[in-house]
C-alpha cells in the first residue's frame, strides 16, 4: 500500500524511493495549528511525513474558517490541535499524530524540539518565534520561519550551524502589541494556504538533506503577484546563534498578547484545574458556560476561556496587566 500511495512523488528525480522512505521516518513538530500550521501539516502528511507532533493552545473559532485547512464547522469550539489530529488521521490511517493542547512555552520547547528532525512554523506571534529559534539552535534542529499577514507572506529556512537565524534577521523582538496582526489588518484566505504549501515543500527538501535554501529570505505578495528573494547574512554578534545566549528559553512573563486582541495567561502552577468545580465557584460571579474541554466565563467586560491546564485566553481587555489581575482575582486560587 505504501509504495502505491506515493508513486507519483517517488518518481521525481529530486526524490526517489530512498528519499520517500526518509520522509516516512522523519518526525516533524508543528507549532501552532491555525491557518498556516494546518495547511503545512496537511501538505506534509500527504507528501509522506507521517510522524507529526501538533502543539496549539487555542480553540477553533468561526472566523478562522475562511483560511484554515481540513477543519469544518463541526470543529468550532474544539481545541485546534485535537480537531486537526482527527482530520489528519482520516487522511492517512498509518499516520502517528501526537497532540499537545498547550501553550508553547520554554518547558514545551525544551521537551519537544529535541525529539524531532524539523520544526515548522504555524505561530501567530513573534515572542513565541524567538523562543522557538532559541530552542532549535540549542538542540541543533532546523526550522522554517514563516509568517503571513494581509495579502503577503515570508519564509526563511533556518539550519543551525549552517546559516543565519531569526535574530540575524530581526535582532530584537518588537514590543508586544506593536506589530500589525490578522485581527487588526486582516488576512486574505488563500495566503496561508500558499505559504503552508511553500513551507511544506521546503520542509521536504530539508528532510531529504538538501540544504541549498539556507540564508535566503523569500517574500511573496499574492495580490500583486510579486515575489522577492533577499540574501540574509549571518551576524557575527548574534546573541543566539553566535554567542549561544538562549534568553527566550528562560521562564518569562506569564502573559502574551495574541493575534486577535486577546491576552494569553499562563497559570502559576502546573497543577490541572477541575473545570466543573471552577464552574460552580464562578456561577454567582458572572456568566459561566461549559464548552468542549474548556470553560467560558464573562465578567467585568472580559471574556475568559479557561483550559484544564489552568491557562486562560482573555478577550475584551487590551491591557495585559488588567487581564492578569482579573485572572488572579477569579481563576487563580
Ligand atoms: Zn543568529
Amino acid at each position: 500500500m505504501t509504495g502505491g500511495r506515493f508513486a507519483r512523488q517517488e518518481i521525481l528525480p529530486e526524490l526517489g524511493p530512498g528519499a520517500q522512505r526518509r520522509l516516512g521516518e522523519a518526525r516533524v513538530l508543528v507549532v501552532g495549528c491555525g491557518a498556516l500550521g494546518s495547511h503545512t501539516a496537511a501538505a506534509l502528511l500527504r507528501a509522506g511525513v507521517r510522524r507529526l507532533i501538533l502543539v496549539d493552545r487555542d480553540i477553533l473559532e468561526l472566523h478562522n474558517l475562511h483560511r484554515v485547512a481540513l477543519y469544518t464547522e463541526s470543529d468550532v469550539g474544539r481545541p485546534k490541535a485535537e480537531a486537526l489530529a482527527g482530520r489528519l488521521r482520516a487522511v492517512d490511517g498509518e499516520a502517528e499524530i501526537e497532540v499537545h493542547v498547550a501553550h508553547f512555552g520554554p518547558h514545551e520547547a525544551e521537551e519537544l524540539v529535541p525529539r524531532v528532525d524539523l520544526v515548522v512554523d504555524g505561530l501567530d506571534n513573534m515572542e513565541s518565534r524567538y523562543l522557538l529559534n532559541d530552542a532549535c539552535l540549542k538542540h541543533g534542529v532546523p526550522w522554517i520561519y514563516t509568517a503571513v499577514l494581509g495579502t503577503a507572506g515570508m519564509m526563511m529556512p533556518i539550519v543551525p550551524g549552517e546559516g543565519p537565524c531569526l535574530r540575524c534577521l530581526f535582532p530584537s523582538p518588537p514590543p508586544p502589541g506593536t506589530l500589525p496582526t490578522c485581527a487588526t489588518h486582516g488576512i486574505l484566505g488563500p495566503v496561508p494556504k500558499a505559504l503552508g504549501a511553500l513551507q511544506a515543500a521546503v520542509a521536504v527538501r530539508l528532510l531529504v538533506n538538501d540544504g541549498g535554501l539556507v540564508g535566503r529570505l523569500f517574500q511573496f505578495d499574492l495580490w500583486g503577484m510579486e515575489f522577492r528573494e533577499l540574501s540574509v547574512p549571518r551576524r557575527g554578534d548574534c546573541p543566539a546563534c553566535a554567542r549561544g545566549e538562549y534568553e527566550f528559553l528562560r521562564e518569562g512573563s506569564r502573559t502574551v498578547t495574541l493575534c486577535g486582541d486577546a491576552v494569553h495567561i499562563l497559570p502559576r502552577s502546573r497543577e490541572p484545574v477541575d473545570l466543573g468545580e471552577l464552574a460552580r465557584r464562578l456561577a454567582g460571579l458572572g456568566k459561566v458556560r461549559r464548552g468542549q474541554g474548556v470553560l467560558f466565563f464573562d465578567v467585568d467586560g472580559a471574556s475568559f476561556t479557561v483550559f484544564p491546564d489552568g491557562r486562560a485566553i482573555v478577550k475584551g481587555v487590551k491591557d495585559p496587566a488588567r487581564a492578569q489581575a482579573l485572572y488572579d482575582q477569579y481563576i487563580a486560587r
